[in-house]
């Protein structure tokens, strides 16, 4: 009987690892959804999360996002094409990044429709009205997301606009007389990201919602990443090579960027060209310069051009004959291409020139899933396949792990610790399944919390 709901927590993604982030919280008066996400997965040509939401989307008084990964948003516009018209609420730069995200997938998808005949699970239509009716939300500005629920956004410190987010549900009471507290985590950021504010602490909590991507995993010290780039950069242009990035366009290429900026300016590096050859990272550039009161720079801004993310050796190939051009260039030089597990994208005209040659580098900054061109290389595997033709992995592999996006089991347990009270219960999710039950031992050994794993579908009375 709907009476004695006072508040209750599904899980409809995130639990398993072909799933996207989407939570469902249920009071008598109100169905808030957090997160609408679909999975990026390995699969180029399965797309899984065409599964049906399990509930119905016409009856959500609002959804509220996270941040702008695709796991995150890449259901929105399916939430449109199902009949919801309801507020969608987020961050102004998370609305930012989300329409270029969500505008490249629909470009993936309709490929992926030509040549595997996946179903194309929503209209250029369904996301522009999905994108229509987010309503930008600043961090710490408390707001009804439906009724008998407040909400607020706090920095997550993962990407720009990031955020971990707060509700309180006015209906179910504590015993401190206060409404109780539940945080969805989103994604937790690394520690000391260059450009980035540390991830706020939570105030208080009665229940958390935790990622635990890397739950097992303790990460090299933030300050190893900019030495590694800078040594293998140098070690590669020296001997006249060229240096391959594959590029996660959000986040990861403006952290590299800012990266190059300083090491150039400090002379670390030599001043060779750096092409940005991902039309996607161009524009998500653009969006981190438009909203960099957003970002937290670890040293002031250096070099006349007055610009974070850019220097005299850039250069940005927007289309498609300025990246041709690239190799004609026969320099020694970086190229910063998409995409970032090398599944598709610019970046493999490159390997395919380069992969082979012993004087060249590739440099991995990000998780590289199994199956991906990516991991085999990463895995040093003799030859690799490239558009159907073999090519031996001659050029030299180095992956830097510290430049990645999630804060590791320290981090995670730190931050599950409020300023103030206790968390009572912790769910765990957006992990493989043996690293959610490992961290969830060693989350255990120090705090009294419930610790709990959810199953898909499953729905928790709190
Ligand atoms: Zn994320």
């Amino acid at each position: 009987m709907l009476y004695f709901l006072h508040m209750q927590l599904s899980f409809h993604g995130a639990v398993e690892e072909v799933t996207g982030s989407c939570f469902l919280v249920e009071t008598s008066k109100a169905k808030i959804l957090v997160d609408a996400g679909m999975k990026q997965g390995e699969r180029i040509c399965v797309t899984r999360s065409l599964d049906p939401f399990g509930f119905d989307v016409t009856k959500l008084d609002a959804v509220l996002v996270t941040h702008a990964h695709f796991d995150h948003t890449g259901r929105l516009p399916e939430l449109i094409k199902l009949g919801y018209k309801g507020p969608i609420y987020m961050t102004a730069p998370t609305k930012a990044l989300a329409d270029i995200i969500l505008e490249d997938s629909l470009k993936i998808m309709k490929e992926n429709a030509e040549r595997c005949g996946d179903p194309v699970p929503y209209s250029p239509e369904d996301k522009q009205m999905a994108i229509s009716l987010i309503r930008g939300i600043g961090y710490h500005t408390e707001f009804e997301a439906a009724p008998g629920i407040k909400a607020m956004f706090h920095d997550a410190g993962h990407i720009l606009g990031s955020s971990f987010v707060s509700l309180d549900i006015e209906e179910r009471v504590m015993e401190n007389g206060k409404p109780m507290r539940i945080i969805f985590s989103g994604d937790i950021g690394n520690e000391h990201i260059p450009i980035l504010p540390e991830t706020e602490p939570i105030h208080s909590a009665d229940v958390v919602v935790c990622e635990s991507t890397y739950g097992t995993t303790i990460h090299e010290p933030a300050a190893m990443r900019k030495i590694m780039l800078a040594e293998f950069a140098q070690k590669v242009l020296k001997r006249g090579g060229t240096l391959i990035i594959p590029a996660f366009s959000i986040e990861r290429t403006q952290e590299l960027l800012y990266e190059f900026d300083t090491l150039l300016l400090e002379k670390k590096i030599p001043s060779v060209p750096i092409y940005l050859d991902s039309p996607m990272a161009i524009r998500a550039t653009a969006v981190y310069r438009h909203f960099q009161q957003y970002l937290h720079f670890d040293h002031p801004v250096m070099g006349a051009d007055n610009d974070f993310f850019s220097f005299p050796s850039l250069r940005e190939t927007m289309s498609t004959e300025e990246s041709k051009l690239i190799n004609a260039d026969r320099r020694p030089k970086i190229i910063i291409a998409g995409n970032g597990m090398m599944t598709g994208g610019r970046v493999l005209h490159h390997l395919k020139r380069h992969v082979s040659d012993p004087l060249s580098g590739v440099l991995v900054v990000g998780y590289q899933a199994k199956g991906t061109l990516g991991r085999r290389i990463l895995d040093r595997e003799k030859t690799v396949r490239i558009y159907g033709e073999e090519y031996p992995v001659r050029a030299e592999v180095l992956a830097i792990e510290a430049f990645s996006a999630h804060g590791d089991k320290e981090k995670l347990l730190r931050w599950l610790h409020p300023e103030e009270g206790k968390v009572s219960k912790i769910f765990l999710v957006h992990g493989e399944n043996p690293v959610k039950a490992s961290f969830a031992e060693y989350l255990q050994k120090s705090l009294s919390a419930e610790i709990i794993i959810p199953q898909l579908a499953q729905s928790f009375e709190l």
